[in-house]
């Protein structure tokens, strides 16, 4: 494949975030052609979490930090699912089938996995061990979007935000949230689980690093103008975040 499966946006200013994108991209690789979804399908939450690209590039530049986006569609396969997961490479999604994903061989799948999957997550644990050994301060911030209306319901959150087993700085950058007068979900619109997702069991829970999923819903995010105010919030709030987290539990993390 002649293109990366991420991209690498900001720089490292010496600050603990680092920030990840699984579903940023909406690319196809050439040999799967559209995967017999139509551009419009693609271009629906089911292909990409819509909006996050500009959130987060925004926020990199800001902080600034090291931002890792996946460049691929969810589509292809979802980089926030351990591979072989019965979602990695979805038949169907949110009612939309995906011609190109049925009854695949393992060596297609196999081939998604080590061009795609693989790299990707590579490149995170490139960064955490470059981290780790330079004894720099780490915390994981994952981003996601989600779509407003799932199954005809409305959902009421502006943001969620997701944890599992370390919900320390989770549950202050909740508060920090619901202070600017949002409604933000605890472990809503989705829960962190170890099978619903991949990025931040492996490389945040394992390690032993605080970290953050943010959910941001898409509306709110569609245009360049939310993405910049989300990207702003973000920024002067993760370090409020940070500095409390330090203030309670030392920054060893
Ligand atoms: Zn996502």
């Amino acid at each position: 494949m002649s293109v990366e499966s991420f991209s690498v946006y900001g720089r490292d200013g010496g600050g603990p975030f680092l920030l990840v994108s699984d579903h940023a991209g909406q690319a196809i690789p050439d040999t799967l052609g559209d995967l017999g979804v139509s551009a419009t399908e693609r271009a629906r939450h089911i292909g990409w979490d819509i909006g996050i690209d500009g959130v987060g590039r925004g926020l990199a530049e800001a902080l600034p930090a090291v931002l890792i986006e996946q460049v691929f569609s969810r589509l292809v396969i979802d980089c926030n699912r351990a591979p072989g997961h019965p979602t990695s490479i979805v038949r169907e999604s949110d009612g939309t089938a995906v011609p190109g994903n049925q009854s695949l061989c393992e060596t297609q799948s196999g081939w998604r996995e080590q061009t795609i999957l693989h790299p990707y997550h590579a490149r995170i644990r490139a960064e955490l061990d470059a981290r780790a050994a330079r004894a720099q301060p780490t915390c994981l911030i994952a981003l996601h979007s989600f779509t407003p209306v799932m199954r005809g319901y409305a959902r009421p959150w502006h943001a969620g935000i997701l944890h599992n087993r370390d919900s320390r700085l989770a549950r202050i950058m909740l508060d920090l949230l619901r202070d600017e007068g949002l409604c933000v979900g605890d472990n809503e619109p989705y829960a962190l689980t170890d099978t619903s997702d991949y990025t931040v069991p492996e490389h945040a829970e394992r390690r032993g690093l605080p970290y953050i999923e943010i959910e941001i819903r898409q509306d709110l995010i569609a245009s360049t103008i939310g993405q910049a105010e989300w990207a702003a919030r973000l920024a002067r709030l993760l370090p409020a975040a940070w500095r409390i987290f330090c203030e309670r539990y030392g920054d060893a993390s």
